[in-house]
């Protein structure tokens, strides 16, 4: 078995037996290419590939690109209507392929099969909330200071859109990019992340199978240095819409920035949640675990750093560590599995590491490990540190993991500082019985997303959502109707009679 460089979870022996129900090729022009010869191992099951795809090339993007530059004039000149019947069409493939899918999915992020299922039923929300929005006014009529005139408002496509995906919610994150890109008139070249083509695969099968004309949505697969890079550098894109790390994020920006067109980020997060001696320990602990170890911990949302004062510190604890016990890791399909597998081979050694470090230096782990073998299934049991000083890499660097810290904190104002302190600002919450400090908390926490009394993972989709510092570009939103803004401009007209 040959091992490529970026991950060992990605091999380039194809031989080994595959069990996805689809190949994931390039859609370019209505066209599936590619030879596949990128195998991606199961996390599960290190003997089997869960998929298979091919490895774009900037010659690949370029087709792509150039695709949908001819199909745009079209696709934007139908009826919103017409666009939203083919979104919400897709969006009931999804939903009638719901099981195939997820089954996919887990094969190939790790994730339990309830999660997965979840995660397209989420898909074929979001295609059917955008695709009714095609029968909904945007714009506005406005009074003008000049006599016989009205002036209205028009939101005008951007043109072709590009949209660089991570593996984390493989099928969810390419729909709530794809779907408001759409509806508002672009066509899209869509990069997938290495780990999970198939998803994407999927999601590009029910969008031409609903009616979706050739061009009007492109799939390239392979490697973020290479495919994603090209995209990016294409003066032909007028938006690149990226979710994925702050680090990768940031250079992706500079890019953009230098030819003036369009960006959004939604990148890393380091989520805090404070909980206050009035909680429920038990019901503290549930929203803490659910947060954290939930969907692996593998969310940008989830919890990773926990501020408890004083007089629950205990309780809190000890209900916390019985919480994790629960989260059995396992594979995915397995019915009683309640945790499923760490992504990659790479990631499974980097969650241990940052046990291991912090325990090194003092940290105690009440509850996880850290001498799992990255070779064998990729289960790690869901990690609970304490003793922590403030300023130790797992209290502020984004792990991607099932692991939180616990650290002691005076009372709610020095909480609060602790939450802020910190590169990120993507989702916060805070476990409380009182109404004044929880809606103190919302006004003063910096983050784009805030929960009181509930886990910081778990979205609703017709929300706005988006981080604040190193989490986002913190300009356009995704999501809800605030996703339409990124996806197109702004006009005003002015009519004399
Ligand atoms: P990543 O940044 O490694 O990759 C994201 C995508 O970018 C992939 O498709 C990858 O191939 C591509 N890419 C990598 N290098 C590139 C380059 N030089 N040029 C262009 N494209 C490139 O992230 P990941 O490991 O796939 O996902 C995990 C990260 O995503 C975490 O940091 C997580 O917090 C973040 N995330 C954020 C959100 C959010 O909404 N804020 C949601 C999910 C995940």
């Amino acid at each position: 078995m040959t091992s490529t460089s970026f991950d060992t979870s990605l091999i380039t022996d194809t031989s080994l037996t595959v069990q996805a129900t689809l190949t994931a090729q390039h859609l370019i022009n209505g066209q599936w290419l590619g030879e596949a010869v990128t195998g991606r191992m199961n996390p599960a099951r290190p003997d089997e590939l869960a998929a298979l795809s091919p490895s774009g090339s900037a010659e690949d993007v370029d087709a792509a690109i150039t695709a949908a530059s001819a199909a745009q004039p079209a696709w934007a000149a139908l009826p919103a209507p017409a666009r939203g019947a083919i979104l919400i069409a897709a969006g009931n493939l999804l939903l009638e392929r719901q099981a195939a899918i997820a089954e996919d999915l887990v094969r190939e992020e790790g994730k339990t099969l309830a999660e997965a299922k979840g995660e397209v039923k989420r898909a074929s929300d979001v295609l059917r909330f955008f695709g009714s929005l095609g029968w909904a006014a945007t714009g506005e009529v406005l009074p003008s200071g000049l006599p016989d005139t009205t002036i209205t408002t028009r939101r005008e496509a951007l043109g072709v859109v590009g949209l660089i995906t991570p593996w984390n919610f493989p099928i969810a994150i390419p729909a709530w990019k794809t779907a408001p890109a759409l509806i508002s008139g672009n066509t899209v070249v869509i990069k997938p992340a290495e780990l999970t083509p198939l998803s994407a695969t999927h999601l590009a099968r029910a969008l031409q199978d609903a009616g979706l004309p050739a061009g009007v949505f492109n799939v390239v697969h392979g490697k973020g240095r290479i495919v994603g890079d090209a995209l990016a550098r294409d003066p032909r894109i007028a938006g690149l819409s990226f979710t994925g790390s702050t680090k990768v994020g940031l250079g992706l920006q500079e890019i953009l920035n230098a030819r003036r067109a369009r960006v959004q980020l939604e990148m890393g997060g380091k989520n805090g949640v404070l909980v206050l001696d009035d909680a429920d320990a038990r019901k503290a602990a549930q929203v803490v675990a659910a947060g954290a170890f939930g969907l692996t911990g593998q969310a940008c949302t989830a919890t990773s750093r926990v501020y408890v004062t004083p007089g629950i510190r205990p309780a809190f604890l000890e209900a916390l560590v019985a919480e994790a016990a629960g989260y059995n890791p396992g594979d995915g399909l397995a019915e009683d599995t309640r945790m499923g597998a760490v992504v990659s081979r790479q990631q499974f050694e980097q969650d241990q590491a940052a046990v291991r470090t912090a325990v090194e230096r003092g940290a105690t782990l009440l509850h996880g490990q850290y001498d799992g073998d990255p070779t064998g299934p990729l289960f790690l049991a869901p990690a609970v540190l304490t003793d922590l000083p403030f300023d130790d890499a797992a209290v502020t660097e984004e792990i991607f993991g099932p692991v939180v810290a616990v650290l002691e904190v005076a009372d709610y104002e020095a909480g609060l500082a602790a939450i802020n302190d910190s590169r990120y600002g993507l989702t916060a919450g805070i476990c409380t019985d009182s109404l004044a400090l929880a809606t103190d908390f919302a006004a003063r926490a910096q983050a784009g997303v805030v929960k009181v009394n509930r886990p910081t993972a778990g979205l609703d989709l017709n929300v706005p959502f988006g981080g604040v510092k190193d989490s986002s570009t913190n300009t356009f939103r995704e999501q809800g109707r605030s996703a339409l803004d990124f996806f197109t401009w702004g006009k005003t007209v002015y009519t004399g009679v």
